[in-house]
């Protein structure tokens, strides 16, 4: 099969592979019919992991099932579904507490937890940019669409990773009707936590970015754009909320965040925030930040490290709740907006593109290219 594979830094090109196949009686086999190319995927792409080469990429997938295992007994062949982002099993210590983004099970390091496709230190699963798919423990694992499957194709597989993702960032931040929610970056993951807050009956959200198409896209939802480019957000945030702080914040930038000078600061976001949510309010991080890597000596974020304003954070007693999204607790209602057209998160896509255009894709996603928001791949 054709699929997306790494082959060094800022190198990706379109090969063949072994087909996917079933290797466990409760494995389920499916044929990709769109997977995005997400801002994780650039952490890999960078070369700023331990992402073997010869790994095929791709974590939010959806498609179509072809093969069932003999253990599994819900999800059918024809069956239309979405894969969220975690490989969990359902039954581990911490799925049982509905915290399938640290499953332990499908996780083969004992002393590390969580897992999923296409990804460095998650396991050694294959990616879904490519024509197939293994899902393992599938009926746990594929969440199943309706009859407007292909109708809403580039809505529904946001469920994969960033929808539920921009809304854990506000469950994490505590949104609740009529709250101020700031949050950091318009990237995918951004725009999907100003829509997360604008369900939830948030009256009044602000986003910060310094990308006009990224922040045009936030103001169609009725989102307020703040450039740090151009304003101090702290200040900004302030004005908009006379003069308290926004009652809630979302990271979703993580460790490559750049300070309004565009120097790298892996703190830039999380300190914007802090000084920009009220005294008791909430911050939601799930922008990535990496733990130390042990060779390295260079760039900050490399060494894990961010120098946060933990004075100010404890002196305003706020709250805050960081990691990995778990989407399938998520997921299923998240589908129900989509399908009642209460949601329409497919307003960020930008490029519809086929397999073979990905290599260019990666190129100008990971440029931030003028236009370049959300990329939908169809093999
Ligand atoms: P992206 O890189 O496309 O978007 C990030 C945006 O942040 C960019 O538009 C950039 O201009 C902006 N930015 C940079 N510095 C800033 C600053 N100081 N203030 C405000 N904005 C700033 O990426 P994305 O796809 O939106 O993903 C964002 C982050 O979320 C990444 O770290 C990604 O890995 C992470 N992520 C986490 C999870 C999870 O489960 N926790 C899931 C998906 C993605
Ligand atoms: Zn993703």
């Amino acid at each position: 099969m054709k699929a997306v594979v790494y082959q060094g830094p800022k190198d990706v090109a379109v090969t063949d592979v072994p087909d996917a196949e079933i290797e466990r009686p409760t494995d389920v086999l499916v044929k990709i019919t769109t997977t995005n190319i997400c801002g994780s995927d650039l952490h890999m792409y960078e070369g700023r992991t331990s992402f073997e080469k010869g790994r095929t990429f791709g974590h939010e997938n959806m498609g179509e099932v072809v093969e069932i295992g003999k253990g599994v007994e819900k999800i059918k062949v024809g069956d239309r579904v979405v894969l969220p982002f975690n490989i969990s099993c359902g039954f581990c210590k911490n799925c049982e507490r509905g915290l399938t983004n640290y499953c332990l099970t499908t996780q083969p390091d004992p002393s590390a937890a969580g897992a999923a496709y296409g990804f460095a230190e998650m396991g050694p699963y294959g990616g879904g940019q490519a024509e197939l798919l293994r899902v393992p423990f599938g009926d746990h694992n594929a969440l199943r669409l309706g009859e407007d499957a292909q109708d809403k194709e580039n809505d529904y597989v946001m469920l994969s990773d960033i929808f539920p993702t921009g809304y854990h960032a506000t469950e994490m931040a505590g949104v609740i009707p009529g709250d101020s929610v700031v949050i950091a970056g318009a990237g995918p993951v951004g725009l999907m936590a100003a829509l997360s807050a604008t369900i939830k009956g948030a009256a009044k959200v602000m986003v910060v970015d310094r990308h006009p198409d990224r922040l045009a896209l936030a103001e169609q939802i009725g989102a307020i754009a703040i450039d740090d480019s151009k304003t101090d957000p702290v200040q900004a945030v302030l004005d908009e909320t006379m003069g308290l702080g926004a009652d809630r914040g979302c990271e979703c930038v993580g460790y490559q965040a750049h300070d309004p000078q565009g120097n790298e600061d892996p703190a830039a976001t999380l300190n914007m925030l802090i000084n920009s949510v009220r005294f008791t309010g909430g911050i939601g991080t799930v922008g990535v930040f990496v733990p130390q890597d042990p060779g390295a000596k260079g760039e900050l974020a490399k060494q894990g490290k961010a120098a946060i304003d933990f004075g100010t954070h404890w002196f305003k007693g706020q709250t805050m709740g960081n990691g990995q999204c778990p989407v399938k607790k998520y997921n299923r209602r998240l589908r129900d907006l989509i399908a009642a057209d209460k949601a329409k998160p497919s307003w960020i896509v930008s490029h519809e593109i086929s397999l073979d255009q990905a290599a260019d894709a990666y190129r100008n996603f990971d440029s931030r290219s003028e236009g370049w928001t959300k990329v939908v791949i169809k093999p």
